[in-house]
């Protein structure tokens, strides 16, 4: 069977909330009798949720603003 999860791709410092948060990757993995490689089938942020909910576009983690993507 199939496994889905979200794994930490890197922990940085955001200046635009002004503390640390992680981008995080969801990776399936197939089945074990399937030669498949894992698949990255998302990206998030985990401060993406208060991102959103500013009236203005942060970047491109959040989905607001594909011109900026934080280092
Ligand atoms: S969504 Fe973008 S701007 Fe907001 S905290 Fe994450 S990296 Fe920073």
């Amino acid at each position: 069977m199939a496994k889905k999860t979200w794994q930490v791709q890197k922990v940085r410092y955001c200046d635009h909330v002004g503390h640390e948060i992680s981008i995080e990757t969801e990776v399936i993995y197939p089945a074990d009798q399937l030669p498949d490689p894992p698949r990255v089938v998302a990206h998030r942020c985990t401060d993406a949720l208060a991102c959103n909910a500013m009236d203005k576009a942060t970047c491109v983690w959040c989905g607001t603003n594909p011109n900026h993507e934080p280092q």
